[in-house]
């Protein structure tokens, strides 16, 4: 405990931001409060802990710059910030469909309460938002200029449309109202703190190899996805809310890799004697291939990912 704390940075009054930091208890949202922690701002947490856990932040509660709040985004939130990542909403898919219109009112209603709070305050707006904005992408590797093949009515509608609309609300507050706003389209991120019900690939096939199940493909695993550890990520959500470039940036690793691959290199990695690997049916509206185009990142933002996929797992596993 004590050593975090003696590791943050002392920084001038006139350099110490005040940021809000909306589902900063759930996995990204949690490194992301470590480290503007760690660079010597002051992070307010927002959530309601759906998927989130105070664990994840515990090591702050009670620092003089922190702060957690147990809110619902979807109802209206003041604080006098100058910056909002607004993260809320839940992203794994057992979780965004257990209760569709939650999901829907979560990334909608939220992200106009959180919008209007930087309308307000003048404060500085990032999105997290997701390739699943692409859908089940008919360009590959997907560039930020694709428009996306979302089923507007299937399964994953209520997170994908979700998201759509939220950015949708961010350009139009930036056109109508002048609020300073910045999107992140994440591809799949993993490392530690995931919830082990998380429900998303990376968490089941490391618990079940390391508790020696079977490892479950959903259908026949030719599936594609590129996987970013998280601290990447966090050097790209910081590098995009700091920079200038206020169109849409994906942030992901373009390593890509089968389902059934990846399932053998964790389980590889993980080395337990016996594991085998099954396949599963295959999930309703599982997007074939996933690999982001990040030319954009590299030129605008000056980011690209500096761990590879196996040194994540690896990393992860040990931890
Ligand atoms: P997560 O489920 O661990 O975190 C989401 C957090 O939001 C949790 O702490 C949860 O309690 C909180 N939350 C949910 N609904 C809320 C509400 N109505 N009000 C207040 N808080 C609420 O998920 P994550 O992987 O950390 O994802 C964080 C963000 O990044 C999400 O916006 C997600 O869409 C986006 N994203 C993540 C990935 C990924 O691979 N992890 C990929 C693309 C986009
Ligand atoms: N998947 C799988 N087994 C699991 C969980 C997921 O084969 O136990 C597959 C899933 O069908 C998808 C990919 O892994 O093709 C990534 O799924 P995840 O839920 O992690 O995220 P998505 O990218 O689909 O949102």
């Amino acid at each position: 405990m004590s050593a975090i704390y003696a590791a943050v940075r002392k920084l001038p009054n006139s350099k110490k931001k005040r940021v809000l930091v909306t589902g900063g208890a759930g996995f990204v949202g949690s490194h992301l409060v470590d480290r503007l922690m760690l660079m010597g701002h002051e992070v307010i947490v927002v959530d309601n802990l759906f998927t989130g856990s105070k664990r994840n932040i515990q090591h702050w509660l009670g620092h003089p710059h922190f702060e957690l709040s147990r809110h619902d985004v979807v109802d209206p939130y003041m604080a006098e910030v100058d910056m909002i990542y607004h993260l809320a909403c839940p992203a794994s898919p057992p979780h965004y469909q257990y209760n569709p219109v939650k999901t829907v009112k979560t990334s909608v209603m939220g992200s106009i309460n959180m919008l209007g709070l930087a309308k307000r305050v003048k404060a500085r707006f990032l999105l997290t938002s997701t390739s699943e904005v692409y859908g089940d992408p008919l360009e590959h590797p997907q560039a930020e200029s694709y428009w996306g093949h979302v089923n507007p009515i299937g399964p994953r509608a209520c997170y994908d449309e979700g998201k759509r609309v939220a950015e949708t609300l961010s350009y139009s507050y930036q056109k109508q109202s002048n609020v300073q706003v910045r999107v992140a389209r994440i591809f799949n991120t993993f490392g530690p703190r995931m919830n082990e019900n998380d429900g998303r690939v990376v968490s089941n096939f490391i618990l079940q190899a390391l508790r020696g199940q079977s490892i479950t493909v959903f259908g026949d695993g030719s599936q594609t996805r590129s996987f970013q550890y998280v601290h990447d990520l966090v050097d790209g959500l910081i590098a995009l809310m700091e920079g200038d470039f206020s169109d849409p940036v994906n942030l992901g690793n373009p390593e890509e890799y089968t389902i059934q691959n990846f399932a053998e290199i964790v389980r590889d990695i993980v080395g337990r004697d016996g594991v085998s690997i099954i396949n599963l049916n295959a999930t309703q509206d599982d997007p074939h291939q996933r690999k982001p185009d990040i030319t954009r990142a590299r030129k605008e933002i000056g980011w690209e990912p500096r761990f590879s996929m196996k040194q994540g797992i690896e990393e992860t596993v040990s931890g």
